[in-house]
Parts: structure tokens; sequence; C-alpha cells
């Protein structure tokens, strides 16, 4: 079976944190915003919710994060969010392109070819290296090539 793979980033992509591996668990839930144990905060951005819900009915998820996972897998959990992806990588070194490819090798050894490639991230120092080694990948560029979820679904629509 032919899927389309959908890569996100965390940080700064899904939610407003820009290095969520600073947080200590414990982290407590309040709506779409968390608290660590020493009080500091990361929220969602608006909207994603909403777009994993639709996206996870169109696309295989997964996440390609440069983050420390013992901090940050708790993050996804507390908001109920781990569950959508597949093979996620959240590793403490920026090689995407590695970590993408692994994900590619991952689902075809349980049988899902992948048809097409996006990757979203708030920033694109990751992208020569990934066009390099994964030519195929669309990279979309998050508050720059879209400004919001609602405009990230409807690109994903275009992209047919
Ligand atoms: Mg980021």
């Amino acid at each position: 079976m032919s899927m389309r793979l959908l890569v996100l980033d965390l940080d700064g992509t899904l939610w407003d944190h820009e290095d969520a591996s600073r947080l200590t668990p414990p982290y407590e839930l309040h709506g779409e915003c968390i608290l660590d144990a020493n009080g500091e905060e990361l929220c969602l951005f608006p909207g994603v919710r909403e777009f994993l819900d639709w996206a996870s009915r169109r696309f295989i998820l997964t996440i390609v994060s440069w983050n420390v996972e013992e901090r940050v897998r708790p993050i996804l959990e507390g908001f109920g969010l781990w569950d959508y992806f597949i093979f996620p990588k959240i590793e403490g070194h920026p090689n995407k392109a590695d970590m993408i490819r692994r994900t590619l090798d991952e689902l075809s050894s349980i049988g899902h070819g992948t048809k097409d490639v996006i990757y979203v991230d708030d920033r694109c120092i990751h992208v020569d290296e990934i066009k390099t080694t994964l030519p195929k990948v669309d990279f979309v560029h998050t508050w720059v090539g879209v400004k919001s979820f609602e405009e990230l679904r409807e690109l994903l629509e275009e992209m047919g």
C-alpha cells in the first residue's frame, strides 16, 4: 500500500516553545498549554488538534525533532497527541535527513510504500541536507510559506 507521509517538526512548529528539552517533567496540563515543574509554559499553536485530526485521516503522521525524548514525549502524551504519530523520532542530534530515511525504512518494513513525503518545519536549516539524501521530499516552511494550521491544511489539499 502506498501512503503519503507528513513529517512534522515540534519546537516552533506545533508549539510556541523554541526548546522543549529545557522543560522539566512532571507537566501539568492546562487546556492547550502545559506548565513544567518550574512553572515554565509551553502552548500548542491554534488549530493544531483540529489539524492533526484532519491530517491523520489522509497521511501517515510522523515527527522529526532535535530534542531529548524523555522530556518531550511526555509533553505530547500530556496533550493526548502521541498516538497520532508512527515511528516518531525525537533525538539529540540535528540530522533530520537520517531520521526521515530511517522512518521510511521502518514504514517499508511493515509494508507501507511512501508515495509522497511532505516535511513541515519552522526552520529551513535542515532542508538542503534532506533534499540531497531524499530528493523527492517537499518542504513546507511554517509561518513563511503558510501562516496558520488552517493555511497548511489548504496547501496540503491543493498539493492533492
Ligand atoms: Mg523548529
